[in-house]
């Protein structure tokens, strides 16, 4: 959000509810929408899109041995990305901005430059009179890049929400909320997240 807005872009924000969201996350993205000044934040509420560890045991052993975490969605990106070009077209905007980083490549099979590459050259094959972009900005930027540039552009971190879990407050086990915690260290800045551990 804030990045594109530094380049002066008006932002529409989409904010996807799959299965057993945590509703502090949800949260989290109208908090930032509305402190960003976007134009509109959607909500587009997919209940029976499914994280990997809520489908059955078979599906999840099958993913684990093969190191795919446990919160993928199958193809989730391009369900993802499907869903924000339709929004894009019907709200009148010119690019699909999608946040995955680098440290995203590898750990998601559907997180690379070549996937972002291949979904451009659907769109124009889907709607070839509509000129749709997907841009990921952030695919070269290891976590702790993307935090420094949240730093520069004075994003309200601690709106962020970071936590993997469903608990009301941040679990302070997961990966996502190791990160933050290390992160806010790193960075010497003041954590006021509230972790259950
Ligand atoms: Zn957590």
């Amino acid at each position: 959000m804030w990045l594109k807005k530094r380049e002066s872009y008006e932002v529409v924000t989409l904010s996807v509810l799959f299965h057993n969201r945590n509703e502090r996350e949800v949260d989290a993205s109208r908090t930032l929408a509305r402190k960003a000044g976007v134009k509109l934040h959607l909500e587009c509420s997919l209940p029976y899109l499914r994280e990997a560890v809520d489908l059955d045991e078979g599906l999840r052993s099958r993913l684990e041995s093969k190191n795919i975490p446990s919160t993928l969605i199958p193809y989730r990106n391009l369900i993802f990305y499907s869903l924000g070009s339709y929004f894009a077209v019907v709200n009148d905007c010119s690019t699909v901005v999608v946040s995955h980083n680098k440290d995203d490549i590898g750990r998601f099979p559907d997180v690379s430059h070549e996937f972002v590459q291949k979904i451009n050259e659907l769109l124009i094959l889907g709607a070839p009179d509509v000129p749709i972009t997907v841009e990921a900005p952030l695919l070269n930027y290891r976590k702790e890049d993307v935090f420094a540039l949240a730093v520069e552009l004075g994003v309200p971190l601690s709106d962020t929400w970071s936590c993997w879990g469903t608990a009301e407050f941040h679990c302070g086990r997961c990966l996502g909320c190791e990160t933050r915690k290390r992160l806010f260290a790193s960075f010497g800045l003041r954590d006021d997240t509230v972790y259950i551990r």
